[in-house]
């Protein structure tokens, strides 16, 4: 018998097997202990809502991830059990959106209060004419502490990285620090004035080091309303020695100051990667242009370079961890940006710039 012989023999047996009696072609079809089976069973929560959101089933897996019986959420307004901050971006994007499923990052309280992160996946269909939202929910906290040990390691890596244009940042301040404090001794005259420009040198140390002081911080999620001029300008300022350094120079097209919920050393951190990589890219100086505006619901920030630009077999790689065509690189940067944006429901898109070099875009829901 020929190779292709017994593969047709193989598919004529599997097509009369049947021990059990039965012959499924879809999950409905299957005998009732064994959908009793998946319903408990199941990895993941599958849940159905109407549209206003009020619980009309649950599986029971529900009760082995979040402890609550399957009746005693049904009946009950599925907000109940999210994170306040999740409730308007969800919202808004139901109602903006024609495509699904759609997917979230949310946290959901279980019976003890605790809040589980997970990942859901949710669309809208109808039944007999009446819209209801249909979905799986999974728990991702396990992934969650993975990350969160990566986002601790790369943060390390950056701000290792970024010392040495702090410290030479922090020196200059300080010389003329010194020299004011001699002069002084010796007694010379005019000191409220000097006293003035050495407070103001004291106050460039102290935002220097408190910026890179916070991104070295240990993360704690921790969503509230930020504005998106601020958090951009913290960054260039960590950025700016680092810029200076190699000669290139960072400008900033402000729009409508959009309103973020958002955890904001983590978007600080995302706009530092992105604009870190662009540096990287220019090691003999250029331009960075960082352009942020707001579109519908939207803050769209693009972080444009005129480096080399990306390869096609870079591109397809880009995102993924550990990906680096750098000496010193972790290759975690742009991973570590998606996982952000997603948390924030955001997205990261890299477009060819036209002429030279690569923009890297970041969109937020701007909380409304
Ligand atoms: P790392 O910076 O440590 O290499 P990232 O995840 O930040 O890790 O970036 C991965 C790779 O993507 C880089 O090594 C580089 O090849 C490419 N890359 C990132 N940003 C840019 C950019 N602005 N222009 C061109 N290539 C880029
Ligand atoms: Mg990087």
């Amino acid at each position: 018998m020929n190779e292709d012989d017994y593969k047709t023999e193989k598919k004529k047996e599997a097509a009369s097997f049947n021990p059990t009696g039965f012959d499924p072609h879809s999950l409905a079809e299957l005998p009732a202990p064994m959908l009793q089976w998946i319903d408990q069973n199941g990895f993941d929560i599958v849940f159905v809502c109407d549209y206003e959101g009020i619980i009309h089933y649950t599986s029971s897996s529900i009760t082995r991830l979040l402890g609550y019986l399957p009746e005693e959420v049904v009946g009950t307004s599925s907000l109940a059990y999210l994170d306040s901050c999740d409730v308007p971006v969800l919202r808004n994007r139901f109602e903006s959106t024609t495509e699904w499923p759609q997917r979230f990052h949310l946290t959901i309280l279980d019976n003890r209060g605790k809040h589980i992160w997970m990942e859901a996946s949710i669309s809208l269909t109808e039944n007999q004419g009446v819209p209801y939202y249909v979905g799986v929910a999974k728990d991702v906290s396990d992934k969650k502490e993975i990350e969160e040990m990566m986002f601790r390691s790369e943060k390390m890596s950056v701000a290792g990285q970024l010392a040495a244009g702090i410290a030479h940042e922090i020196r200059n301040p300080l010389t003329s620090l010194k020299g004011f404090l001699q002069l002084i001794q010796a007694g010379i005259s005019r000191k409220e004035e000097y006293y003035q420009i050495m407070v103001e040198e004291i106050e460039k140390i102290e935002t220097i080091t408190s910026e890179l002081l916070f991104i070295s911080k240990p993360v704690a999620e921790n969503k509230e309303p930020e504005t998106i001029h601020e958090m951009l300008q913290d960054v260039i300022t960590l950025l700016y020695s680092q810029a200076r350094l190699q000669n290139v120079q960072i400008s900033f097209e402000k729009g409508e100051n959009s309103k973020l919920l958002c955890d904001r050393s983590q978007i600080k951190q995302l706009f530092i990667n992105l604009i870190k990589n662009a540096l990287e890219e220019m090691p003999n100086g250029g331009k960075i242009d960082i352009r942020q505006r707001q579109e519908g619901n939207d803050c769209i920030v693009d972080v444009v370079d005129e480096g080399p630009g990306i390869p096609d077999e870079v591109l397809a790689k880009l995102k993924e961890p550990f990906f680096t065509t750098k000496k010193e690189g972790t290759g975690l940067g742009l991973m570590i940006c998606t996982q952000i944006l997603d948390k924030h429901n955001g997205a990261l898109d890299i477009l060819r710039n036209e002429t030279k070099g690569s923009t890297f875009r970041a969109s937020l829901p701007i909380s409304l």
